[in-house]
């Protein structure tokens, strides 16, 4: 399966590259200085250029920095989106540092700044799950947990897309998403 309906909100999954599909806001798996990395952080800013890393100099400052599980906004420049929402999810250091919680608090947090923004539509990556070494089925877990509880209540968002970069992360997140439609049809 690839979408979970929410009353009338969607959940969904997807494989591809963030940078290529339409939302009204993308979420970033940015690092607590925003200071541009690899993986998903450096395509974003290869893609929608410049500008996003001047607004990030400009708003948050020379020595910013952005809590581990919270997340700060820009504009997307040539993105195919209004915002960009860069999160930061934690380091996996083994599972007992409070990684689950942080995990969810980046993915809340992203949400409620949707909401915010009035965004309808959001993408997200697999946040924490490369450089920072979080094991993709428990990541899944997670995300899917917390972005379907953000969709329960109330928000302006109509469709929370994952878009999964490789076929192995696809699966875990298909995996995930069926077993959170068991448990929410009440089986
Ligand atoms: P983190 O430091 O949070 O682990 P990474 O960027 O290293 O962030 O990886 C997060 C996830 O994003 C990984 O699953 C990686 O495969 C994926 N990813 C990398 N590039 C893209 C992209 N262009 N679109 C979507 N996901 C991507």
């Amino acid at each position: 399966m690839d979408e979970l309906r929410i009353g009338e909100r969607v959940l969904a999954i997807t494989r591809g590259d963030i940078t290529r599909i339409p939302a009204d806001a993308i979420v970033n798996a940015a690092n607590s200085a925003l200071v541009g990395g690899g993986g998903v952080d450096g395509a974003i800013h290869r893609a929608g250029g410049p500008a996003i890393m001047a607004e990030l100099r400009e708003r948050y400052g020379p020595h910013r920095h952005c809590p581990t599980g919270s997340a700060v906004v820009t504009g997307a420049g040539n993105l195919p989106a209004r915002w960009v929402i860069h999160a930061v999810g934690p380091i996996w250091r083994g599972g007992g540092a409070g990684e689950p919680e942080l995990l969810a608090s980046a993915y809340r947090t992203s949400c409620e700044l949707a909401s915010g923004l009035g965004a309808r539509t959001i993408t997200f990556p697999a946040i924490s799950t490369g450089v920072y070494g979080y094991p993709i089925e428990e990541a899944a877990r997670v995300a899917l947990a917390t972005v379907r509880e953000h969709l329960a209540g109330e928000t302006t968002l109509e469709r929370a897309t994952f878009v999964l970069f490789s076929a192995d992360s696809y699966e875990a997140f298909e995996r995930a998403l069926t077993e959170l439609a068991a448990g929410s049809a009440g089986g």
